[in-house]
C-alpha cells in the first residue's frame, strides 16, 4: 500500500530509450556533469533529454539542505571544481540548445554561497554559445549579503528560485528557508536589472488548498515575477514527504488560468511540469513573439 506505486493515469510517463537520450546521457558523462533531471529522478527525462533539454546541476551532488521533498543528498559538498564552469560551457555548445537552465544545489558552507561559481558558468556559456539563452535557478542566498549582486551582473536571461509550496508548509517541506525571503530575492533580482526575466515555481499536492496557491500567484506577481511553473509533487522514495493528493488536470487547467488572468507571461501547469520542463520551447516561443 505505498503510494508511490499508486499514480494516477496523467502521471504515467514514457520509458527513455531514444538514440537522442543516449547521445544526451553520454554527452554529461564525458564532461563529468550532473544534472537534476538524473539527481531529482525527474519523470520526464525522456521526453526530455530525447530533445536534448537537460538541466545541469553546478557545484556538487551535495546539499547543505534538507528539504524534505527533494531526492539530492544532503551532508557536507567538496570543494568547488573551478573547471566546472567550462565543462558546463562545453557541453552547452555541443548539444547546440537554444536555452539551458543551470541549477545547483545549495552551499550554505561557502562565504558567498557559490554566487561567484555561478556567475563564472554564465560568462563560460556566453563564450562558448553566443546564441544560447541563459536561465538559472539558483538557491535562496540566505544570509549571504552580496551574493544575489554576484549573479545577477552575470545577466542570465532568465532568473529562476521556486518558492517550491506555501508559506503554511514552510516548516515541513522546505525547513531551512524562508518564504518571504525567497519572495523578496526575486524582486531584487527585478530591481537590479529589469531586464531580466524572473520565474518562480511551486509544487502542488503537499496538502495546500487552492486558495494558498492563489495568494502565492498574487504575492509572485507584486514581486513582478514573469513566468511560473506549476506542477505535481510525486514522492521520490518512502523517506520523503507523502504525497497528500494528486491534483487533477481540470484543477491544473484552473491554475492555468488563474495564473494568466494575473498577468504571468508564461505558465506551466500541468501535473508532470517541473520548473525546468519545456523551458527551453516556451521561452523560444516568447523570445520569437
Ligand atoms: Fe530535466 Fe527539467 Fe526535463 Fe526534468 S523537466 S528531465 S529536470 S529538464
Ligand atoms: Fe534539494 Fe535544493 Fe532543497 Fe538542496 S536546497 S535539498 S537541492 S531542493
Amino acid at each position: 500500500d505505498n503510494p508511490i506505486q499508486r499514480k494516477p493515469a496523467w502521471i504515467r510517463v514514457k520509458a527513455p530509450n531514444s538514440p537522442i537520450y543516449h547521445e544526451t546521457r553520454t554527452l554529461m558523462r564525458d564532461n563529468k556533469l550532473t544534472t537534476v533531471c538524473e539527481e531529482a529522478a525527474c519523470p520526464n527525462i525522456g521526453e526530455c533529454w530525447s530533445q536534448r533539454h537537460a538541466t545541469m546541476m553546478i557545484m556538487g551532488e551535495t546539499c547543505t539542505r534538507a528539504c524534505s521533498f527533494c531526492n539530492v543528498a544532503t551532508g557536507l559538498p567538496k570543494a568547488l571544481d573551478a573547471d566546472e564552469p567550462r565543462r558546463v560551457a562545453d557541453a552547452v555548445a555541443k548539444l547546440g540548445l537554444r536555452h539551458v537552465v543551470v541549477t545547483s544545489v545549495d552551499r550554505d558552507d561557502l562565504a558567498d554561497g557559490g554566487a561567484e561559481h555561478f556567475a563564472e558558468t554564465i560568462r563560460a556559456i556566453r563564450a562558448a554559445a553566443r546564441g544560447t539563452t541563459i536561465e538559472v535557478l539558483t538557491p535562496d542566498f540566505l544570509r549571504k549579503d552580496g551574493a544575489l549582486e554576484v549573479v545577477v551582473a552575470a545577466r542570465p536571461d532568465v532568473f529562476n528560485h521556486n518558492l517550491e509550496t506555501v508559506p503554511k508548509l514552510y516548516p515541513t517541506i522546505r525547513p531551512g528557508a524562508r518564504y518571504y525571503h525567497s519572495l523578496r530575492l526575486l524582486d531584487r533580482v527585478k530591481q537590479l536589472d529589469p531586464t531580466i526575466f524572473t520565474k518562480s515555481g511551486v509544487m502542488v499536492g503537499l496538502g495546500e488548498a487552492r486558495i494558498e496557491v492563489l495568494q502565492v500567484m498574487d504575492d509572485l506577481r507584486s514581486a513582478e515575477v514573469d513566468f511560473l511553473t506549476i506542477g505535481q509533487y510525486l514522492q521520490p522514495t518512502v523517506k520523503h514527504a507523502a504525497v497528500d493528493r494528486f491534483v487533477t488536470p481540470e484543477e491544473f487547467e484552473d491554475y492555468a488560468r488563474m495564473a494568466r488572468g494575473k498577468g504571468f507571461l508564461l505558465v506551466s501547469a500541468t501535473p508532470l511540469t517541473r520548473s525546468s520542463y519545456h523551458a527551453d520551447r516556451d521561452f523560444a516561443a516568447l523570445r520569437d513573439a
